[in-house]
């Protein structure tokens, strides 16, 4: 049995007062939510405010993004060991907007997701098709391509600890959920190619998120595909009402 998990991607959003307002709102309503794990991912330098303000609940804070090296001269950039040194626990890798505007590959998906696991960080690493990539047939190459670049490479004890998220990256705050059914069937090429690389025990025990418009409408859809096993939520997950309703779909 996979338990789901239910994750929010705050991109750049909120300050600090509003990242404890929201999440001393949110954490009474989903306080007895037992059947997921639930996370939100604030910016850099809202964490400790995230961090602060969910203690004792039930809820786990994550970064949306991680560098690859411990320490060293590298201006700008936020190490593993730092982030779990403040009880930061969770961390997005590979988002498509970072790929898109910030020059993110395959092969630093890679690099990030082991500093992370040596780190203590939960991966979240993240796949998914352009529109045009879809609308060619190229779906599955693409998520293949990302799968064989990023995630691949892994050892199996590296690999039980991760979670991927396929997010299509034409749902992405588009308003356009893929439907259950299409999720499903990237979500069941994906658990394919794990089951390939790393065979079916960890294939049927590996949490496949779907991200993409995820609304409190579409999340039981979603949810009841045996395929998806809970979702990265951008948009919904600012509002803590729309967020614990996703959660308690
Ligand atoms: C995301 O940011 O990962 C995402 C899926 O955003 P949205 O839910 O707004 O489409």
């Amino acid at each position: 049995m996979r338990k789901p998990v239910l994750a929010g991607n705050w991109k750049m959003h909120k300050t600090a007062a509003e990242t404890s307002s929201f999440v001393e709102a949110f954490a009474p309503m989903v306080a007895h939510a037992k059947h997921a794990e639930i996370v939100i991912c604030p910016t850099f330098v809202n964490l400790p405010a995230a961090i602060g303000s969910a203690r004792s609940t039930n809820v786990e804070i994550g970064a949306q993004d991680v560098f690859w090296l411990k320490e060293g001269a590298y201006t700008g950039e936020i190490s593993a060991p730092s982030l779990t040194a403040i009880g930061c626990r969770w961390v997005i890798i590979g988002h498509s907007e970072r790929r898109q505007y910030f020059g993110e590959t395959d092969e630093t998906v890679f690099k990030k997701t082991i500093a992370a696991l040596d780190a203590g960080l939960k991966p979240i690493v993240c796949v998914g098709e352009r529109l045009e990539e879809r609308e060619s047939g190229a779906t599955e190459t693409v998520c293949g391509g990302q799968f064989t670049g990023g995630i691949a490479g892994l050892t199996l004890e590296q690999f039980a600890k991760i979670v991927i998220a396929y997010e299509p990256v034409w749902a992405i705050g588009t308003g356009k959920t893929a439907t259950p059914e299409i999720a499903s069937d990237t979500h069941r090429f994906v658990r394919g190619e794990i089951r390939k690389r790393f065979g079916a025990e960890a294939a049927g025990s590996c949490r496949i998120l779907y991200g993409g418009s995820v609304k409190p409408d579409n999340i039981k859809g979603l949810m009841a595909q045996p395929e998806i096993d809970g979702a990265l939520v951008g948009g919904a997950s600012l509002d803590p009402a729309s967020f614990a309703a996703i959660v308690n779909f």
